[in-house]
């Protein structure tokens, strides 16, 4: 069998280490290289499952590096790019924005700027062979700013980016964009809602709230706690990204939400219930809920309009938060009780 030879960057992460088992047992004609810098948000643990797997080959690496990346494309003769690498927690984006526009504008550009010169002679013109190579963008919803109570998100919503993070998320939407515009590049990209689920790192909100629960400390809520977000589980968008990647019309974005918007007090509440319902102390962990300073400039709401990848690629969110929530704990339990 001919293998086809994918770059996904950054998937010792959150979202990419999902991505990586479910793809790689989906498509058994593919090889997927990794190339990952492991900051401290990438963890290869989170990949046991495939890492001997003769289809998937880990490179460290810088997404910036462009002799590196040039050098992937060569080495393994890449025919489709999905890319995940990011600097992607706004709170670290307030204290050090740098590194966020060095890694999500000037990496991407590398990328984009590497796949273009090795699938493409011109400007609208492939390489024999390369005619189906595609650069798929993985994006957030945070490129639009945020909404008041009403509203939703849909892909002609302007960019109105509030943090350096999704500031530097959105500048590098846009070179992904100018890139299919002016040289006929076959890009798309998906715009999505807050993820949740399995090997998030500890510093995001979801695991933040149980591993203080369980070690019984204070369970630190931004504000008011009425921050509203739209909660995706991460293999919904894993599905999603699947289907974008193969189905979706070059040069077109596509949002991607589970029509599951929560505030974060109600997020904390019921991570509480369940926990008192799987691992019951003699008082309610929702006593350990309390409010803190408000991060600068919090975005009030997000929420997704799905319509079009639902109506035009027929994809569909399997969870909802109250069942996603529920896996996403059992698989907490048990990493904290190895870790402890
Ligand atoms: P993450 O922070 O968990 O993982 C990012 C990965 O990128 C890590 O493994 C890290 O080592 C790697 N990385 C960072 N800088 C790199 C560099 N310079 N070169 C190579 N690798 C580098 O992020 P995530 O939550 O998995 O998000 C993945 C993508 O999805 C990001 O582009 C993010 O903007 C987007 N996104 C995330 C969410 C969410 O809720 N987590 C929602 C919408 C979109």
């Amino acid at each position: 069998m001919n293998k086809k030879h994918v770059l996904v960057t950054g998937c010792a992460g959150f979202i990419g280490s999902n991505f990586v088992p479910y793809f790689l047992e989906k498509y058994p004609d593919y090889h997927l290289v990794n190339l990952d810098l492991l900051t401290y948000a990438g963890n290869l643990d989170n990949l046991v499952e495939v890492q001997n797997s003769e289809r998937y080959t880990f490179v460290q690496g810088d997404i910036c590096d462009r002799t590196l990346v040039e050098s992937i494309f060569e080495d393994y003769n890449i025919q489709g790019v999905i890319h995940f690498a990011a600097e992607s927690h706004v709170d670290n984006s307030i204290k050090n924005p740098g590194v966020f526009i060095e890694t999500n504008v000037n990496g991407t550009f590398t990328l984009i700027d590497v796949a273009y010169k090795n699938w493409m002679e011109k400007p609208f013109v492939h390489l024999e062979g390369y005619e189906e190579c595609r650069f798929h963008h993985i994006s957030t919803d945070e490129v639009y700013g945020t909404l008041g109570a009403t509203g939703l998100f849909t892909e002609m919503t302007s960019y109105a980016p509030n943090s350096p993070y999704s500031a530097s998320k959105a500048g590098s939407d846009m070179i992904v964009r100018a890139y299919h515009h002016t040289y006929g590049m076959n890009t798309v990209i998906t715009n999505c809602s807050n993820n949740y689920g399995p090997k998030q790192h500890d510093e995001k909100l979801i695991p933040t709230i149980i591993r203080k629960a369980l070690s019984h400390q204070k369970i630190p809520i931004y504000g008011d706690g009425k921050n509203i977000r739209d909660w995706l589980y991460v293999l919904d968008h894993c599905k999603g990204i699947d289907l974008v990647f193969h189905e979706g019309n070059s040069g077109e974005t596509y949002n991607i939400g589970g029509r599951n918007e929560r505030d974060n007090l109600y997020i904390a509440h019921k991570i509480c219930e369940i926990l008192d319902t799987l691992k019951p102390k003699k008082t309610s962990y929702k006593e350990l809920i309390t409010f803190v300073e408000d991060r600068a400039g919090h975005d009030r709401r997000y929420a997704i309009d799905a319509t079009k990848i639902e109506t035009k690629l027929g994809w569909e969110a399997e969870e909802n938060f109250e069942s996603g929530i529920l896996k996403t704990i059992i698989w907490y339990l048990e990493k904290y009780k190895l870790e402890a």
